[in-house]
């Protein structure tokens, strides 16, 4: 059995759907196909959500409308058929009929999610209409019964095991099946997510629940990239990955993956493929779990991280004293990126400002503290980076020009983090380009 998730970009217009009906059927091998949301709509969802949790009914009524004739127009492209046109009518009606219901609800978090839920719904159930029209075989399955994560938010690959197993025996012989990414739900039943860009994430899971063969991300890039595209012109495609090099570079903010996509992979030990379905044919990238080369293969960037200080003169050979500041952030449920120490100062990073409040006044009883919002954390990743001669010295020669405000070196064998304030974040990315790959 093989996992083919399609994102965004791969669904967002009918001619995708289309080519997405080939990729898949390809071969006679057993698919479970896990698609996104067409691209925009959770954005869009986003903001109806927005909308509505500042009161403000009109403008969300406004997106809702909005949002229904973008699919409306969806549909009459996608298909010619009258009876699955009517279908696929029915689809919209019943989903838009939902939101403008919830226009009249007051708004509460877990109302968010169902939003939020929508526009896989929608995505799957559209596509599920279009392969009846082709006469394609398939059977849709719903995410909501059997993804699902515990009291901590965390999913448990066995629990999502039993309840897939025991659908996927219900439609014994079946050889292609369609099912939704990213949404799930929680330990009180309610409906909820994997946070944004989950679909990979649920790709991964799956692929763990039913041990496939494979695990493949079909997206809009013909594989990850050395450096982040979005930045950095003349970025090339990374062929190889083992798991310690993606889970580094998904989580220090390589988009193409979601940052949790990659454990279920390295668990459990099946081989995970970047693919772009523009260019199927393109090699893409290969991740599993032996390394090809050891040196840098790419550079990721994560944005919207806070750095703070504790100053503490009381620090000086106290034993004990990083406990109680680690304390702190695990009272928040905030986790912590990078570290540094001297005997006066620990330096930290954190990528959720939510309770910086707390955290702030509760670290105060230590020392003094300061806070340096919008940093950007780059990494240089690669495997046994940390090892590779030279690097730290090519590294610090490419970036002369940039404040550097931390670093961090040998936490992980495999990656290198620097911290610069934001706004220098593009022209360090690009220095580092010419610095390392050129
Ligand atoms: P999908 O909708 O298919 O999930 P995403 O937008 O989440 O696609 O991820 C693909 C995008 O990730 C690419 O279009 C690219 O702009 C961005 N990206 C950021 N860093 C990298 C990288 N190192 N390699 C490839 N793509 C990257
Ligand atoms: N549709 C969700 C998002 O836009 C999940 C995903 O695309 O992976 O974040
Ligand atoms: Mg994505």
């Amino acid at each position: 059995m093989k996992i083919m998730k399609f994102g965004g970009t791969s669904v967002g217009k009918p001619e995708r759907m289309a080519e997405i009906r080939k990729l898949i059927t390809k071969d006679d091998e057993t698919k479970i196909i896990v698609l996104s949301a067409l691209s925009g709509t959770t954005n869009a969802l986003t903001e109806i959500s927005d909308a509505l949790s500042k009161g403000d009914r009109e403008e969300a009524k406004k997106r809702i409308d909005a949002l229904e004739s973008h699919y409306q127009n969806f549909i009459v492209e996608l298909l010619k058929d009258e009876t699955y046109f009517k279908k696929a009518k029915e689809t919209l009606a019943e989903h838009f009929e939902f939101l403008n219901i919830i226009l009249k609800i007051s708004y509460s978090e877990a109302l968010n999610k169902d939003i939020l839920a929508q526009g896989e719904l929608l995505s799957t159930k559209l596509f599920s209409i279009y392969l009846n029209e082709q006469e394609i075989a398939h059977v849709w399955l719903p995410a909501l019964e059997f993804m699902s994560i515990d009291q901590n938010n965390e999913p448990q690959v066995a629990s999502i095991r039993e309840k897939l197993s025991k659908l996927l025996d219900i439609h014994k012989g079946t050889q292609l099946f369609v099912t939704q990414g990213y949404i799930c739900r929680n330990a009180k039943g309610e409906i909820d997510n994997l946070k944004r860009g989950g679909s990979d994430y649920s790709a991964s899971l799956i692929a763990a629940a039913v041990d496939a063969s494979v695990c493949e991300i079909w997206t809009d890039i013909s594989g990850m990239h050395n450096n982040d595209p979005r930045v950095v012109k003349d970025t090339k495609p990374v062929k190889h990955l083992c798991f310690e090099e993606a889970a580094e570079l998904a989580y220090f903010g390589a988009k193409i993956l979601h940052p949790a996509s990659i454990w279920p992979a390295q668990y459990f030990n099946f081989p995970v493929r970047l693919l772009n379905t523009m260019e199927p044919d393109a090699p893409g990238t290969l991740i599993e779990r032996d390394s090809d080369s050891e040196g840098v293969k790419a550079i990721a960037a994560k944005d919207f991280i806070t750095a703070i200080k504790i100053k503490s003169s009381r620090m000086l050979l106290a034993y004990g004293f990083l406990r109680k500041v680690f304390e702190v952030f695990e009272k928040y449920q905030t986790s912590i990126d990078m570290v540094t120490t001297s005997e006066v100062a620990v330096s930290l990073t954190i990528d959720n400002d939510t309770y910086l409040n707390d955290i702030i006044r509760e670290l105060e009883m230590f020392g003094s503290i300061e806070i340096d919002k919008a940093q950007t954390i780059v990494s240089i990743v690669g495997y046994h980076v940390a090892k590779t001669e030279n690097l730290l010295a090519k590294v610090f020669d490419s970036l002369t020009e940039i404040p550097v405000r931390m670093v961090s070196f040998g936490g992980s064998q495999h990656n290198i983090s620097i911290l610069v304030a934001h706004e220098h974040k593009e022209k360090t990315l690009q220095l580092l380009s010419h610095g390392l790959f050129d």
